[in-house]
């Protein structure tokens, strides 16, 4: 049986599969994620570690940790661990893939619903006493229905966007790393290389995880290829996007507006210019966050935690150390 540190209270059946299995669970309690020095204790401590995306846990860290088996992140994304270091030292990653991917495609699809339509910006203005008429000329959008949607990363979040947008009767391009004959078939999606997606789409939307090589994939070049009535939404990492240059775009008129679920940093610092945008709509990091999908990502990582420490390779990977810690 092994000791298990959960780095925040998690919703669902995760904390019972895992004490029903009999490992000792602790459970952070805090509303702010565990600072590094006491990450790095926790792990040092622990066989197993049940993490989310803002703990970001170093290769030092592992090197701490002797008893550590596994680091489960309840996410699909694992840009807060190195896999591969991990793997050097007999340790797992896993994560959530998946069970996440038609949450977040709605929480996509609300941001590009909210920009396109200036659902925010009018709710504000309704509070703040704006509203005195109908106005013909007031809070003009653009429509969704018919336009062209560009999804950078045809992964499982970028398919469920893609599926969305057939009921929207629009044109779907994208662009990834690997062609889809399956589903430019099936949904009726073209391919295009980066550039071209950018030139021809009225909403582009990004689905890729964060790797060296998509770090800054959207930035000065990329924006000024898009048109200057597109939006942009990113519901995939902040780091995909260059931030001072999004802002700057926004600035000079390079783009129309932004939907950003994640930033650089998070929180998104008050004093950052992106909020003094009326036309971007921010959320904190909120995509998978409905509460059974929650639920069943903190499962998954407990079940991933339960094969690890009964000595079993876990269900879901991100790595594959060739001498799993034993002990
Ligand atoms: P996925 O199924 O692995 O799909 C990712 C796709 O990105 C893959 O299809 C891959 O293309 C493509 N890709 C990778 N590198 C690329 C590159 N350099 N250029 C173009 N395309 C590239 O992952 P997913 O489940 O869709 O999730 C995607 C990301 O969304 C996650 O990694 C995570 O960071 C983020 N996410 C955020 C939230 C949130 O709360 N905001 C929630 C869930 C996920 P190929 O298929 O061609 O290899």
């Amino acid at each position: 049986m092994g000791h298990v540190f959960i780095s925040r209270a998690v919703p669902g059946r995760a904390l019972d599969l895992l004490t029903a299995a009999g490992h000792s669970v602790e459970t952070w309690s805090g509303d702010l994620p565990p600072p590094p020095e006491t990450l790095g204790a926790k792990l040092a401590a622990a066989h197993a570690a049940f993490t989310t995306v803002v703990d970001f846990v170093s290769t030092g860290m592992l090197a701490a940790a002797p008893r550590l088996k596994i680091v489960a992140n309840m996410a699909v994304g694992y840009d807060n661990v190195d896999p591969v270091a991990a793997a050097g030292m007999g340790i797992w990653v896993t994560n959530t893939p998946g069970v996440l991917a038609e949450t977040t495609a709605d929480m996509a699809w609300a941001l590009l619903m909210a920009a396109a339509r200036n659902v925010v910006a009018g709710d504000r203005d309704t509070r703040a006493g704006g509203w005195q008429t109908w106005s013909p000329t007031g809070f003009l959008g653009v429509d969704v229905f018919g336009a062209t949607l560009g999804i950078v990363g045809l992964g499982e979040i970028g398919e469920a966007v893609a599926r969305r947008a057939t009921g929207f009767k629009m044109r779907v391009l994208y662009h990834s790393r690997t062609h889809k004959p399956a589903l430019e078939a099936d949904l009726g999606l073209e391919h295009r290389p980066l550039s071209e997606l950018l030139a021809e789409s009225d909403f582009v939307s990004l689905h890729t995880p964060l790797t060296a090589e998509t770090r800054h994939l959207m930035s000065t070049g990329q924006f000024a290829a898009m048109k200057p009535s597109a939006i942009l939404v990113n519901t995939s990492r902040g780091g995909v996007v260059d931030q001072d240059a999004l802002i700057e775009a926004l600035r000079s008129g390079a783009i129309a507006g932004a939907a950003l679920d994640v930033t650089t940093p998070e929180p998104l610092p008050l004093d950052s210019p992106l909020y003094g945008f009326p036309n971007v709509v921010i959320t904190p990091h909120i995509a998978s966050a409905s509460l059974a999908t929650r639920s069943r990502m903190a499962e998954m990582a407990a079940e991933n935690i339960i094969a690890v420490l009964k000595g079993t390779p876990p269900i879901h990977p991100v790595n594959h150390p060739a001498n799993p810690r034993q002990t």
